[in-house]
């Protein structure tokens, strides 16, 4: 199916390129959105040739729609690439890794992330070097190897994954290239409308589908984009050969959330400043972690490489893990869970998981700001916490 290609004719700015790309072409009575396709094969005679669809491992038409969508978003030059999640695209990234390489990541790189370079780098694929990706020295000194071998990835995130620091993304990148490292970020806490990663410095930009862009808690998918076609050619041939792909109806319901996806950050980035200044003042918290607070060590940086703060922040609970335990059962609205970015606000405690950095502390809450009412939010919040002050 041919797509509508409308940033190349109108420059549309990104709220409506969420609504605009990805449609079939406009031809008279053709369907406004993009149709499942159940297919695990294609018709073909003689011998295949690249970009044939030919097999269901390779090609799906209706990856084709948000694979464009998340690339005008992204600012790629070249279709993003969908995998089955958010993990299998970061394996695809981290197979850039030349065997004998070093990776750079933060030590509070998504969790999942950072257990699979753990994984490989026991295995003796690559060195692995974690940093505080806020603290730049740190992170220069890794890049460059201070004698040692020079990186061959930074892999960046930025808010982290749960401590929210901040990146100084511009100058890192410039660091990683002179070493001649390849930059991937995981975007999925900003999205597209938040940060641009490739104008930022980075080669490729990775996202949990799951989160922000899906948006509705029901689906895992994963994609990168980039504008470099030796990278993408190498992240495409490994999607075919490790078979990571995405679900046709997985990939519809995705594009089909991403509609949306401006007014949901909109609205959630402007709760959660909100909530994070209430809950800054509130006797049962001992700290909030947020980069939209003016007092945030990541605030200035943030609000030179984001467009707005998003919408998931941290709070430490007075009374340590037993009274962040016993705050989230008190939650009437907010849903104990993990994941993120969907339209229902979550909350949950980070260490309650076995692999969670010793450095995350023990009564730290990580809350995902949802669409609903802000007030009822914080009505709730309220009410958890007198329960915690109440008679026990
Ligand atoms: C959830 C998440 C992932 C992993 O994505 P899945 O879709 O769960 O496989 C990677 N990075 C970040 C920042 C995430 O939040």
């Amino acid at each position: 199916m041919t797509l509508h290609a409308p940033n190349h004719l109108e420059n549309l700015s990104p709220d409506t390129m969420v609504v605009a790309a990805g449609r079939p072409a406009r031809e008279h009575d053709s369907p406004v959105n993009p149709p499942i396709v159940l297919s695990s094969t294609y018709v073909g005679t003689g011998a295949v040739v690249d970009g044939d669809r030919a097999y269901g491992r390779y090609s799906n038409p209706t990856w084709d729609p948000l694979e464009e969508a998340l690339s005008e978003l992204e600012g790629a030059t070249l279709p993003a690439l969908l995998f089955s999640s958010g993990l299998a695209a970061v394996s695809a990234a981290l197979s850039l890794i030349p065997v004998g390489g070093v990776l750079v990541m933060p030590t509070h790189s998504y969790q999942g992330a950072l257990v699979m370079a753990q994984e490989q780098s026991a295995k003796g694929l690559f060195t692995l070097r974690t940093v505080d990706i806020a603290n730049n020295d740190e992170v220069i000194a890794a890049l460059t190897g201070s004698g040692e071998k020079a990186a061959s990835m930074l892999w960046l995130e930025s808010p982290t994954n749960p401590m929210l620091e901040v990146a100084d993304m511009q100058v890192l990148c410039r660091s990683a290239q002179a070493v001649g490292a390849i930059i991937v970020t995981d975007n999925t806490f900003s999205t597209p409308l938040v940060q641009k990663p490739l104008e930022l410095g980075a080669d490729v930009v990775l996202h949990s589908v799951t989160k922000y862009l899906a948006g509705h808690s029901d689906v895992v998918l994963g994609a990168l984009a980039t504008s470099n076609p030796e990278l993408r050619s190498t992240l495409l041939h490994h999607r075919s050969i490790h078979g990571a792909i995405a679900g046709p109806f997985e990939a519809w319901l995705a594009l089909r959330g991403l509609r949306t996806l401006a007014l949901r950050v909109e609205r959630s980035q402007a709760s959660a400043v909100e909530l994070a200044q209430r809950l800054d003042l509130h006797d049962a918290v001992e700290r909030v972690l947020f980069p939209g607070l003016p007092l945030d060590p990541g605030h200035n940086r943030a609000k030179a490489q984001m467009n707005g703060f998003g919408s998931i922040l941290c709070i430490e609970v007075a009374g340590g893990e037993a009274a962040a335990t016993a705050f989230v059962e008190a939650l009437r609205l907010w849903t104990p869970a993990t994941s993120l970015g969907g339209v229902e606000s979550l909350i949950e405690r980070r260490r309650r998981h076995a692999n969670e950095p010793e450095t995350v502390p023990a009564n730290l809450l990580r809350l995902s700001v949802g669409i609903e009412n802000v007030e009822d939010l914080w009505r709730d919040l309220e009410q958890a916490f007198d329960q915690l002050s109440g008679p026990q």
